[in-house]
């Protein structure tokens, strides 16, 4: 006779996304169908079969990136972007064409060995953050050998609803149809806290612990598991007792969900009193709910690229009104901040644009460059703000800036817009805000000046960083060298903030790097007032903020960061 707890046995892996989850397993496998050898193959005709399959790939992940833009929002689509770029790397494609060279082998084996090759190497790094670019190539290589031969084709899995999916690796093409309503939870082999996977499982706030190695092997045989992506604790078989004890935390844990629901209406206050406000930071009609979910007392960047991917055309401004009117009945009452369109004439998924490539797009046609040069767009967009700012609190920013020339011209459009507005009879809020990012090292050495000009800024991390230090972060070769802390991107970041401050103008700091809880002392001491995060982010930014406790000496702190 069996003992009761008997089967239940404990692992441990890395917790990579919070939450709890309970339930029966799925499993998935990746990598482990190999690829059969032909030898004595002409390496010349099997290197033209590569290079078809990889602008096949290539096509494909544009498509990619579109679907996924139009329906998770940016900061999911962007790992396909770093996919192409993969694809493009010319170290990939010389090693496969050294393979076949070497060895005379067809084009599939090269590229799946290739692969393997390249996996392992980022497995063996001692960095972090290559090592999670491991599941990147398996994904790409998936997809070349797909347009290479169709007896690979990918497989669209059929997730079944509620299941815990438990896979040797998770690619990002996997993650993204994941949703919170069909896998309740997510646990690997291999992979790590920064692989995109995981990104994307946070992102979702779908639980999932990584790295589980050897219990794998025992994992995908069981029925029933518990999640603890808090701990990175996975339990196989729970009996009763230990259910219930999950099921209790799993509650605790939604409650606390509900608690911050409660209190959304409620300031964020450091220990010593210092206020900071937690919004989102959207993509999506989608991702709004998600901000709502999450107690969030605003949208504090609303990326409205998505309204220009979804038809051959450029959105009409009933189509964009409608949507920023919803945005604002939904937050009733608190500030949504929509940005105007941040894409580069370079983008090949606007068709459109009709514009010559550019050779530095990063520092080219981009932004509000792009929207002073296409007035018709911007002012379109400007009409749907301004026709919903009668519905809620909306605000406009302007991304890109560099210069006091753009921004006169900006705000002179805006006058004009107004005036056709009010000529046609047709209902504003006058004083809808104007906001202006700061977003280039010029913005920020100006920011004296262009102070005068807004009504309130926003630091954009991301790119703020990047040029700083002229180093895209896409690019693996550079991306090490793309540090948020470094000195001199927390130096300009302090003299921005300093010359808001000076005239008492509100700032809101927004990228990947509003959700660093490392920099949040920083943040907080030179006076940013919002930090604009992921929705799936909030929780953990507020009770952070609430549980920090500023010294009455701030100039040391910030002495500190910036090494001074
Ligand atoms: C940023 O640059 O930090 C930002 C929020 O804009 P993007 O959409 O370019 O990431
Ligand atoms: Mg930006």
């Amino acid at each position: 006779m069996k003992m009761v707890g008997e089967r239940v046995k404990y692992f441990r892996g890395i917790a990579a996304s919070k939450g709890y989850a309970i339930g029966k397993v799925q499993s998935i496998q990746n990598m482990g169908y190999g690829a059969l050898v032909q030898k004595g193959c002409d390496p010349q005709t099997e290197y033209r079969r590569i290079l078809k399959a990889k602008d096949k790939a290539i096509e494909q992940l544009q498509q990619v990136y579109k679907d996924v833009f139009t329906n998770l929002g940016e900061e999911y689509a962007v790992f396909f972007q770093i996919h192409i770029a993969m694809l493009e790397d010319t170290d990939y494609l010389e090693e496969i064409s050294q393979c076949l060279v070497n060895e005379r082998v067809n084009a599939e084996y090269a590229v799946w060995k290739i692969s393997c090759n390249f996996y392992e190497q980022l497995s063996a790094i001692d960095n972090e953050y290559m090592r999670a670019r491991g599941g990147d190539i398996i994904d790409i290589s998936n997809r070349l050998l797909s347009c290479l031969n169709p007896a690979y084709a990918l497989k669209r899995r059929i997730y079944n609803k509620e299941t815990i999916l438990v896979a040797n690796i998770l690619t990002p093409s996997e993650a993204v149809r994941i949703r919170r309503n069909n896998i309740l939870g997510v646990i690997t082999e291999h992979g790590s806290k920064s692989a995109h996977s995981s990104i994307i499982a946070r992102m979702m706030g779908v639980p999932m612990v990584v790295g589980v190695g050897k219990a794998y092997a025992e994992l995908v045989n069981t029925q029933e598991l518990i999640i603890d992506g808090f701990s990175g604790d996975v339990v196989a078989e729970p009996d009763e007792t230990v259910r219930k004890k999950y099921l209790v935390k799993k509650a605790r844990d939604e409650n606390s969900w509900q608690d911050l629901k409660a209190a959304a209406a409620l300031e964020t206050l450091t220990l010593d009193g210092t206020r900071m406000a937690v919004t989102a930071s959207i993509g999506s009609l989608e991702n709004l709910q998600d901000a709502l979910d999450s107690g969030a007392i605003g949208v504090g960047l609303f990326r409205s690229e998505f309204l220009y991917l979804k038809n051959e055309g450029p959105p009409s401004e009933e189509e964009q009104f409608q949507v920023y009117r919803t945005l604002a009945e939904k937050m009733t009452g608190r500030r949504v901040v929509i940005r105007t369109v941040d894409i580069s004439a370079m983008d090949h998924r606007i068709p459109f644009l009709h514009t010559k490539s550019e050779i530095n797009p990063a520092l080219g046609y981009r932004g509000i460059r792009l929207s002073l040069g296409h007035k018709e767009l911007l002012v379109t967009q400007l009409r749907a703000a301004l026709r919903a700012s009668v519905y809620g609190r909306i605000a406009v920013m302007f991304p890109m800036l560099t210069t006091m020339m753009e921004i006169r011209q900006l705000k002179q459009i805006v006058r004009n817009v107004k005036e056709d507005l009010r000529r046609e009879g047709i209902p504003f809020a006058e004083n809808m805000e104007i906001g202006l990012m700061i977003e280039t090292p010029a913005a920020a050495l100006i920011s004296d000046m262009i102070v005068e000009e807004a009504d309130f800024f926003c630091l954009g991390m991301n790119d703020f960083t990047q040029y700083v230090l002229a180093a895209d972060p896409s690019n693996p070769l550079v991306s090490g060298l793309y540090d948020v802390k470094h000195p001199a991107v927390l130096r300009l970041l302090k003299l921005t903030v300093e010359n808001a401050k000076k005239k008492g103008l509100w700032v809101i700091l927004c990228g990947n790097s509003a959700s660093d809880l490392s920099l949040l002392p920083f943040f907080l001491a030179i006076g940013v007032d919002e930090l604009s995060v992921n929705p799936a982010d909030i929780l953990d930014v507020r009770n952070a903020v609430t549980g920090t406790m500023l010294p009455d000496d701030k100039q040391k702190i910030i002495r500190e960061f910036c090494q001074e």
